[in-house]
């Protein structure tokens, strides 16, 4: 038996359902088992990752025949197509049938998955144990501040993760999650299908993310709820209208976020009319998950938790010395070890070097402070969310979070430029909730000034129509107009 899909074989019931298809464990387990034993001699696979019954097959098939499987995101231009394939060499690639693969995939076998419901043979001979050290799963990072960076990540790192987030939000196999995510990420593959499928229960894919989606599969079994921020702003712009989905989140065992800060304001109202706390967990590509609010834990609005059994969390200054006081002018970079960790950028030896610092500590990039129990409040990256003005060091989040609270302010991106006096200057980019006049710069600088502090106000603001976003909802800071 598979380590990593311990229910497989045992568990009974549905595991899957997207739409109106959905597989058995006994369907899965046949169907990717038998895919397994073709990819045995495949080498390195490439799947092509639209919301699928047969993606979800084709991922379980590559780990359980231990074949690397590298994700392809379905809306990759192709150049950035070419670039993956160009620097991840699959030997085919894994696509439901019928789809239309862009030209950057000419050049690649295709191997149309074939998933019919029914087939159940009994499963006969699943491959065994690959090496918890073999890279299982190359995984491109989100692509929000450079090019996506391959990771490699070992089947240790996988199980490992999914361990610790099962202990700390009580996940086991009579959950069922509602998914809207895409599955290229770790967020949708990894927590959102390998997750339930290691605890034997079973996920409902939204196809696209929808408010109707959610409220009815919560109010038809379903347990559990992951998004990131974006959806769960959608959610919240949607409660005041919507008493079914007040009432359906609210029977909801865990409402979770991750993938990037959930707006405080975007929390409050979620709980102020579900009466519910929405969990959020940070993690990245390379470390999987970080931290986590407990499901048995104090739930703070405006923190990713405390870190999760097993992972080991420092906060260290500029010269890398390790933060020994806590409190809100602390402000150091996340350092991590632990058994959750990847194995090396793919081809990128240098990048993987200068990721770690010494005894074994990888570089999030990430800048956070702690409560004095422990609890990481993200400032924002070290990158794109740190800003020096005037002598301060400021995070871009909490001054987002200020402004988000304004009415009319729809979304809010803050950064840096660089300013002969202060040596960067506070840069507000806001997009207005209505078509009515926004909120002048003047109303904003002074809303910042007297909630958080006046070094902190924005010295400029700037009216969008729309920020810049990922696939996962992100803000791309770099793809924000040049001044
Ligand atoms: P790239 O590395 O290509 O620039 P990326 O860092 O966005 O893209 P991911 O690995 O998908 O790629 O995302 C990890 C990052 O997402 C973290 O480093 C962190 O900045 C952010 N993040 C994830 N969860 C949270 C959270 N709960 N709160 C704040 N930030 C988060
Ligand atoms: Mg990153």
């Amino acid at each position: 038996m598979d380590p990593l899909f311990p229910a497989l074989t045992t568990a009974r019931g549905e595991a899957l359902r997207f739409g109106e298809r959905s597989l058995t464990y006994a369907e899965l387990a046949t169907t990717a088992g038998d895919l397994a034993e073709r990819l045995r001699d495949a080498g390195r696979v490439a799947l092509w990752a639209t919301p699928s019954l047969e993606t979800t097959v084709g991922a379980v098939a590559a780990l359980l025949a231990g074949v690397p499987a590298v994700p392809l995101n379905p809306k990759s231009g192709d150049s950035e197509l070419t670039h993956i394939l160009g620097d991840s060499a699959p030997s085919l690639v894994l696509t439901e049938p019928g789809a239309e693969l862009p030209s950057a995939l000419a050049g690649l076998a295709r191997h149309d998955i074939d998933v019919r419901p029914g087939t159940d043979t009994g499963a006969g001979a699943l491959p065994a144990d690959p090496d918890p050290e073999a890279p299982a799963l190359i995984v491109y990072t989100s692509g929000t501040t450079g090019p996506p960076k391959g990771v490699v990540l070992p089947r240790r790192a996988i199980t490992s993760t999914l361990d610790a987030l099962a202990d700390a939000w009580q996940w086991t196999g009579d959950d069922v999650l509602v998914h809207g995510l895409p599955l290229f990420h770790v967020h949708g593959l990894i927590l959102g299908v390998l997750g339930p499928l290691r605890r034997g229960g079973s996920v409902r894919h939204l196809g696209r993310f929808s408010t109707e989606g959610v409220t009815r599969e919560l109010t038809s079994g379903a347990t559990m709820l992951f998004g990131v921020p974006t959806m769960h702003h959608r959610i919240a712009e949607a409660l005041p209208g919507d008493p079914e989905l007040a009432k359906a989140l609210a029977g909801a065992r865990l409402l979770v976020s991750g993938s990037a800060a959930l707006p405080v304001h975007d929390h409050e109202r979620i709980t102020g009319a579900t009466g519910r706390h929405v969990i959020e967990r940070y993690g990245m590509t390379e470390t999987l998950m970080i931290t986590s609010v407990r499901a048995d834990g104090e739930p703070r609005a405006g923190t990713v938790g405390v870190p999760l059994p097993g992972v080991g969390l420092r906060l260290v200054d500029e010269a890398g010395t390790e933060l020994t006081e806590d409190g809100p002018e602390s402000v150091g970079e996340i350092q991590v070890r632990g058994p959750n960790l990847f194995t090396e950028y793919l081809n990128r030896p240098d990048a993987t070097a200068d990721a770690f610092a010494a005894g074994g500590w990888f570089r999030t990039g990430d800048m956070a402070v702690r409560d004095p129990d422990g609890y990481v409040r993200i400032v924002g990256r070290k990158a794109t969310d740190l800003i020096k003005s005037g002598g301060y060091k400021i995070g871009a989040g909490e001054i987002e979070n200020a402004l988000l609270a304004h009415p009319g302010v729809r979304e809010a991106a803050v950064t840096g430029e660089p300013d002969p006096d202060l040596g960067e200057r506070i840069v507000a980019w806001i997009v207005p909730a209505g078509p009515e006049a926004p909120p002048s710069e003047e109303e904003l600088a002074t809303l910042v000034a007297s909630n958080l502090a006046p070094h902190k106000r924005p010295r400029s603001v700037r009216y969008l129509e729309a920020l810049p976003r990922n696939d996962m909802g992100k803000i791309m800071k770099r793809a924000l107009p040049r001044q």
